[in-house]
């Protein structure tokens, strides 16, 4: 068996939806399971017509009520999704006038998206003879903790997965599963994060023992660059789960940067597909790649933008022990996530995403140290050949010095593919640009 998953893009519309189809037809004897994500911007609307009732009072789903019902017509579809919608606007209803809007809520809430999705492709699939069944996700055996908006899943999942979904297959049967939910014992909906149907996809792959798990996207795989910064960016043909968890962080946006794991464990291989391009061969992720297919000292260059940095110099004297974990302890006290490290013997410098709110985190760490907050960074991320550092940073810091740019901040990653430095944001574009023509284009 195999599993496919197709992201909010290639389910957009009508017409998306029969190319998708056209595309899982082909795979019907390979067994496959489908996993959708909620079709076109359902998530992001869903999102803002919670807001506009908690904040306005307005209750309004008109965009995704449109777009449902219109897929449903033009696709001639035989189903009634009045139900769910009538469900999801008491409950915009609810926000507006209880104006509270809690992880719980939203994750409940945002549920609705994958639902319609999963309901209406296989309306369709069944329209057009093949014997598909729409499953929400804890019928698939997704049980999560109640984390809501970022839920780990249970370790029962491992088992109950394939037992729901394996005696399926075997009849005969195309289950379209619900990407990105899970729900606790209690009953309550969780999400796995934003983008979570990848992880939904290589959790059934791994689960179930599958050949591989396909994710099929709107691009031809991943890519040596952001095309929309370089536009002659290439798609790799293959790249380790560690090269592709590196990049998911580091703004490649490919796949949901958890979605490895599942992968990693079993030593599933995940294929990443463009929907729109489905004769390109795409990126294939394993364990590890043969020599001659990573020649290039570099694979790919990512920058991830809107970045804050924090400078942290200890007013205790050099040689005292604990400084550094006082810093952390304060970070994760705020729960605030941080991304890249430096350390000398008096200070550290950390970055984190801007849309931390830092004001008491400042103040506590000011009990033990200066602080000097900077905002508008960019982290530019170099996936490469650990066996060929040097050569990486000497050409690397070449580019950087030729625009004039000054490197406020270094790190090689302990995963080792990974060379991270910071700069102002403004510079972003014309470095990865410059990067990506230096290891590259010659
Ligand atoms: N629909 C969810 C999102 O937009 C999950 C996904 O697409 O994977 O984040
Ligand atoms: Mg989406």
């Amino acid at each position: 068996m195999i599993v496919m998953k197709f992201g909010g893009s290639s389910v957009a519309d009508a017409e998306c939806i029969r190319n998708m189809a056209d595309i899982v037809r082909r795979y019907i004897p390979r067994r496959p399971v489908l996993v959708l994500s909620a079709m076109g911007d359902s998530t992001d609307y869903l999102l803002e017509a919670a807001d506009s009732a908690l904040n306005t009072g307005t209750v309004s789903i008109r965009k995704i009520e449109e777009s449902h019902c219109k897929a449903v017509e033009e696709l001639e579809l035989d189903i009634e999704i009045t139900p769910l919608i009538e469900e999801l606007k008491n409950l915009v209803l609810g926000i507006s006038m209880i104006k509270e809007l809690t992880r719980k809520t939203k994750d409940y809430l945002v549920s609705f998206g994958e639902r319609l999705s999963v309901r209406i492709a296989s309306a369709y699939f069944r329209k057009i003879g093949v014997n598909a069944k729409s499953i929400d996700a804890w019928d698939a055996g997704f049980l999560s903790d109640d984390d809501y908006s970022q839920a780990w899943l249970l370790k029962e999942s491992w088992e109950l997965i394939p037992q729901r979904l394996i005696p399926l297959i075997e009849k005969g049967v195309l289950p379209i599963v619900t990407g990105f939910i899970a729900k606790t014992k209690d009953g309550a909906i969780t999400t796995l994060g934003r983008g979570g149907s990848d992880l939904t996809a290589t959790v059934i792959a791994a689960a179930c023992g599958a050949e591989e798990a396909q994710v099929w996207k709107d691009v031809d795989g991943i890519l040596s660059g952001d095309p929309r910064i370089v536009p002659s960016a290439k798609p790799l043909s293959a790249v380790t789960y560690e090269e592709a968890a590196e990049l998911a962080y580091y703004g490649a946006q490919v796949l949901h940067p958890r979605a490895m794991q599942p992968c990693v464990k079993t030593g599933t291989p995940v294929l990443v597909k463009n929907s729109y391009n489905p004769s390109a061969p795409g990126t294939r992720i394993l364990s590890a790649i043969e020599k001659d297919a990573a020649l290039k000292p570099v694979r790919a260059i990512t920058t991830r933008k809107g970045i804050t940095m924090v400078d942290i110099v200890s007013t205790r004297m050099v040689g005292q022990f604990g400084f550094l974990e006082r810093v952390f302890a304060t970070f994760s006290e705020y729960h605030v996530s941080v991304d890249i490290v430096a350390t000398s013997e008096v200070s550290v410098s950390v970055t984190l995403d801007t849309a931390y709110s830092l004001d008491s985190l400042k103040r506590d760490l000011l009990k033990i140290a200066y602080v000097d907050i900077k905002t508008g960074k960019a982290i530019i991320t170099i996936i490469g050949d650990v066996q060929r550092s040097s050569e990486i940073l000497n050409r690397a810091f070449g580019v950087c010095f030729k625009l004039g740019v000054q490197v406020q901040m270094i790190s090689q990653g302990a995963s080792k593919v990974n060379i991270s430095f910071i700069i102002d944001d403004g510079q972003a574009v014309d470095v990865v640009r410059g990067l990506h023509k230096e290891f590259f284009d010659y």
